[in-house]
């Protein structure tokens, strides 16, 4: 009786041990799936391409607003917003200068070219290329997402940048993706691009809005929730 009931104790604890031993490694494993989750997180990266630049102003308000320094001023707070949430993030260009030389015969062209080739370097899991719309009827207005017809992860992302914009900008009417096959940047690029045209210059009160540093960061902070939104539903 006695001898059993050693045994049995025996029993008990090895059985207790390495059921300690099994439970211990299944909490590595998970603490391990967490820190490589982390890892991804903070290895994402994201192309800012703030448009236009130097001698090129882009679209001219009708408030005598430059696209070029809206772009800028967005891509920046972008840029802030995106750190802060751990993604890695490289900017086309971060002056007020395009990225052409002096000596370059078709400026346009060269920046361009420029900014593929940056765009293709970083291999990126998006790139959003920050733009301000016009229109000859003042009237039109509200932010709308651009991408290439063929890329469906285009389509994917400029669906999460639309919605957080006109959630996050209480937009009344808001408009909708819309497929490009034209745009340079979505067609000389090998990595998703999405165009994001965050207002109408040509509409007097979003050109103004979009002149303000608080509005500013509130478009940045929408496209920042759209392109988080996009990188959580695609794995990254
Ligand atoms: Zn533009």
């Amino acid at each position: 009786m006695k001898k059993i009931s050693m045994e049995t104790i025996l029993g008990v604890l090895l059985f207790a041990g390495l059921g300690l031993l099994f439970t211990r490694g299944i909490q590595k494993t998970a603490g391990e799936a967490v820190t490589e989750e982390k890892q991804a997180a903070v290895t994402a990266t994201v192309v800012i391409d703030a448009g236009h630049g130097g001698s090129d102003p882009g679209k001219i308000g009708i408030n005598g607003a430059r696209e070029k320094e809206v772009n800028l001023a967005i891509a920046e707070e972008l840029k802030a917003c995106l750190e802060e949430a751990g993604i890695q993030v490289v900017m086309t260009r971060s002056d007020a200068g395009g990225l052409y030389q002096e000596s370059d015969e078709n400026k346009k062209q060269a920046d361009m070219r420029a900014r593929c080739a940056i765009i293709d370097e970083a291999g990126a899991e998006l790139t959003v290329s920050v733009h301000q719309n016009s229109y000859p009827a003042e009237s039109v207005r509200g932010p709308q997402v651009f991408y290439h017809a063929q890329s469906s992860e285009g389509q994917k992302a400029a669906a999460c940048l639309q919605e957080a914009l006109n959630q996050e900008l209480s937009i009344t009417r808001p408009r909708e993706i819309k497929a490009n096959n034209t745009y340079y940047i979505l067609k000389k690029t090998k990595t998703p691009v999405v165009i994001a045209e965050c207002g109408f210059l040509s509409n007097y009160e979003e050109a103004e809005k979009l002149t303000t540093k608080d509005y500013q960061k509130q478009v940045a902070h929408a496209l920042c929730s759209g392109i988080l939104a996009y990188l959580e539903a695609s794995g990254g």
